[in-house]
């Protein structure tokens, strides 16, 4: 456990206590601590032998190129990395939920696809890189539950309308969900206090979102340094739960 000084916890305090709009800014791959960390099962049902994944590049598998051009790869791939069915928020998911329950004006910008905040029961959450738990057909538009594409028949999912269901996920080469991209500006434009955790910023778009934010107070919670460091009004390289548990 990092050392924490009581000082910097009595300003996280103070700054939380008076906040009337917080963003939670988490664009790591959260789950690594609930992650299912490799293939499901070598007998499962989709593992199918004669797709070697080691002769693509892991962007490309989960590429719009890759779900149009070699759709049975893409589902493969999908099933056996992405499933998400069996993991549980952890104790970072929880601890979010609680704070929202008890507050209510706490929104959550994120690119995880697992739908784990939602698991915990947070309901202000905005996905910018979409979410494993919606799946829709590509040409008439309607909605399945997700796990269709587990429990269908077909290597390539098909709805009655011969459109291919797909997850609501933005893939590489694919635009970002206006819907929440938008929502995120927003969010940062009317936030006072912004929390950013477990990111460097250093990349597109999560660097270019971030400049919406006008708000006073900007806390970094990081385990290692960040670029913004010197930004924040206060910096924690922590992990989350070690800061969260001495906060009230
Ligand atoms: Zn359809």
């Amino acid at each position: 456990m990092g050392w924490i000084s009581e000082e910097a916890i009595s300003q996280f305090q103070e700054i939380i206590d008076n906040a009337k709009h917080i963003v939670f800014f988490w664009w790591a791959w959260v789950s690594t601590e609930s992650w299912i960390p490799d293939f499901r099962s070598k007998d499962g049902l989709y593992n199918q032998h004669d797709i070697q994944f080691d002769d693509y590049q892991p962007e490309y598998l989960l590429s719009n190129a890759c779900l149009y051009e070699e759709p049975e790869v893409f589902f493969e791939y999908y099933r056996q990395k992405l499933d998400c069915r069996n993991i549980k928020p952890n104790i970072t998911h929880k601890k979010l939920a609680d704070w929202e329950m008890q507050w209510r004006n706490i929104c959550i910008i994120t690119q995880n696809i697992d739908g784990l905040h939602q698991k915990a029961w947070s309901k202000r959450v905005l996905e910018i890189h979409g979410t494993t738990q919606r799946v829709y057909c590509d040409k008439c538009w309607k909605q399945f539950n997700p796990d269709i594409l587990y429990t269908s028949k077909e290597r390539v999912p098909h709805c009655s309308c011969w459109g291919m269901l797909r997850p609501d996920v933005t893939l590489y080469w694919e635009q970002l969900p206006s819907n929440a991209w938008n929502e995120s500006i927003s969010a940062l434009q009317n936030a006072d206090l912004l929390i950013l955790w477990g990111t460097s910023l250093a990349v597109y778009p999560a660097n270019s979102l971030i400049h919406f934010f006008r708000g006073r107070h900007f806390v970094i919670i990081n385990k290692d340094a960040t670029p913004q460091d010197n930004y924040a009004e206060l910096v924690f390289h922590n992990k989350l739960w070690e800061v969260f548990t001495k906060i009230s």
